[in-house]
């Protein structure tokens, strides 16, 4: 039995995506969420779920749907990242099936300055769902670990309300994460609140589970995004332990790990801790830094090889009348991009446990 006899092949609903965590936590593994910002990034990303057999995670950040967009769109409204998180979205579904792997589409982090980005993507989403009965996106995050807890779960409820009635799942995080992703810095915060309480995350599973059971939790364990010199801050991914064995007693021990985590921040983590983590019932790891700089590296490896056949259209070592259009064509050099990424997504699956899974 595989993940296909759960969940069908492209985009799954909210209530799929659950099914989808559930088979994952009972099954010890986690799923890669890669941050795309292009139709080729967004493909690397499918064509390494095919070759490792296994679902994946597509999600945008509301940079990278910017970004997707166009960066020479006005972005004073959101406008931008909503038209790019919802072109994005519309590309993944076109090809999404043809690929033959699960895939759950997803929006990264929303803090309380950008939810009319967050508005515009649900409305796109009600506006698809009238038409197809399902939204266009599988999950959302909202991120509002910077506002008071009371503020963070009630805007977190009010919003789940209309996530629930058109089927979509939701992420949210309580306690921060470190560092710098994104225009989003958190290289100031307080070390404390790099840790979550397991009292606060039940808070969060008792007022979201009266809503629906699709929803998954961020919670934080000395994670930072980006990659940095080590010392400054722990990873502690054995805490999450504790969140479970805390929920699992006040749903009276019915069940054994009733959340579902998150895991930010996971470029640079060692394997060892996230082992631990995907133990202790995280179903989702981000990735992004380091999908970044392996995106980078096919490209940047291609020009400096072939930086001779680069200088001008015709006329390279070769002879002075050669041609150089099979160097200079994007799809060539975009491509070794492509497959450097693809290659370190592949790494992230084995890291996860994400191998063979269909
Ligand atoms: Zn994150």
């Amino acid at each position: 039995m595989g993940v296909l006899d759960i969940v069908p092949a492209g985009v799954l609903t909210g209530d799929e995506t659950r099914k989808l965590f559930e088979y994952a936590k009972q099954n010890k593994f986690a799923i890669p969420a890669i941050n795309v910002t292009s139709s080729s990034t967004a493909n690397a990303a499918l064509e390494a779920a095919r070759d490792a057999k296994s679902p994946i995670i597509v999600q945008v950040s509301q940079g990278g749907a910017a970004y997707f967009a166009g960066k020479g769109l006005a972005n004073d409204k959101q406008q931008a990242s909503i038209a790019g998180a919802v072109a994005a979205a519309l590309h993944v579904r076109t090809v999404a099936k043809a690929y033959g792997v699960p895939v759950v589409l997803h929006s990264d982090h929303c803090a309380k300055k950008l939810l009319p980005w967050f508005d515009g993507m649900l409305e796109a989403d009600e506006a698809y769902f009238k038409e197809h009965q399902r939204a266009l996106f599988s999950s959302h995050m909202l991120d509002l670990s910077e506002e008071s807890k009371e503020e963070n779960i009630a805007i977190c409820v009010k919003y789940f309300h209309r996530l629930a009635a058109v089927g979509l799942f939701l992420e949210m995080e309580i306690g921060i994460t470190g560092g710098e992703e994104d225009g989003v810095d958190n290289t100031g915060v307080d070390n404390a609140s790099l840790y979550t309480q397991p009292e606060d995350v039940y808070e969060v599973h008792e007022a979201l589970s009266k809503i629906s059971p699709n929803f998954s939790i961020a919670a934080a364990f000395g994670n930072v995004h980006g990659v940095y010199k080590p010392g400054n801050v722990k990873l502690h991914p054995e805490l999450l332990e504790q969140h479970q064995k805390y929920a699992s007693e006040k749903v009276a021990g019915q069940i054994e790990k009733p959340l579902f985590l998150v895991f930010h921040g996971g470029s640079g983590s060692t394997k060892d801790e996230i082992k631990t983590a995907v133990n202790n019932g995280v179903v989702k790891m981000n990735v992004d830094t380091d999908t970044q700089f392996a995106y980078l590296a096919g490209i940047r490896n291609f020009i400096e090889s072939k930086k001779d056949y680069l200088q001008t259209q015709v006329g390279n070592p070769e002879g002075a009348d050669k041609p150089n259009k099979k160097y200079y064509d994007p799809r060539v050099w975009v491509r070794e991009g492509e497959k450097t990424l693809s290659a370190r997504i592949k790494e992230a699956d084995a890291d996860l446990g994400n191998v063979d899974r269909l």
